[in-house]
């Protein structure tokens, strides 16, 4: 028989719980943003039906047409893709948290539009990790100039760093950048007050989500293996 979304879902929670638990850590520690990207609204729709409170999408304009089609009570939506400056404002209009800052000129963007708008935009620093082919990510060098930019922010809130493994032929393979990711938060953590240390680790998707919660991702970006292949 055809799984369902709702299937899906809680076979996806299932193994978050599974890889949590080896790991020693509570499962309310991770969010599983559900990567909409290219599914149609009431897709989506069963999803958040189903108990998805986390949405992700990577495109502006595709989120700008299915966001207001979407019903649901505390509902989240995440910019998860490359954000080019021309589409800065609507994405601080449309989206509650970006993942995708990778550069001082966005931070600094964003921020002014965040205050113009009195929006509280949470983001995150995108950091390249291995040499992965998206358009999007800083430098570890880079990164932490970001870092120091949204610092001086007056709007945004600086939650974490999020990175996309390169693709590899197994999962165990993007160990090793999901725990470079980790490092570089604990290095940026190191000497910071409490109460201003990055919490948010973005990291793993379908093929490698449970590798990454075992390397300390808060945020599991989860696409086909909850909405099935995108054709
Ligand atoms: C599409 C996408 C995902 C989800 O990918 P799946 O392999 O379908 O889970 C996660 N993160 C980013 C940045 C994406 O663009």
């Amino acid at each position: 028989m055809e799984q369902t979304i709702k299937d899906r879902l809680k076979a996806v929670n299932d193994r978050i719980a599974a890889a949590a638990q080896r790991a020693g850590r509570p499962h309310s520690e991770i969010t599983l943003i559900a990567v909409s990207k290219t599914k149609s609204p009431p897709l989506i729709q069963e999803a958040v039906d189903a108990g998805v409170r986390d949405l992700g999408e990577n495109r502006v304009q595709e989120a700008d047409e299915k966001i207001e089609k979407v019903e649901g009570v505390g509902v989240r939506w995440h910019l998860i893709g490359h954000l080019q400056s021309n589409k800065a404002r609507r994405a601080v209009q449309l989206f509650d948290v970006i993942h995708s800052v990778d550069s001082i000129e966005l931070a600094e963007r964003l921020d002014r539009i965040a205050s113009e708008l009195d929006r509280r935009v949470k983001v995150l620093v995108q950091v390249k990790l291995g040499d992965e082919p998206s358009k999007s990510g800083a430098s570890e060098t880079e990164a932490l100039q970001v870092i120091d930019a949204l610092d001086s922010a007056s709007t945004l809130q600086l939650d974490g760093l999020m990175g996309i493994a390169p693709l590899l032929d197994s999962p165990e393979e993007s160990r090793p950048f999901f725990r470079q990711l980790k490092e570089l938060m604990e290095k940026v953590n190191d000497g910071r007050p409490e109460d201003r240390r990055l919490k948010e680790l973005s990291m793993g998707m379908s093929g490698d989500f449970e590798i990454a919660i075992e390397e300390g991702a808060t945020m599991v970006r989860v696409g086909t293996a909850i909405f099935g292949s995108r054709s």
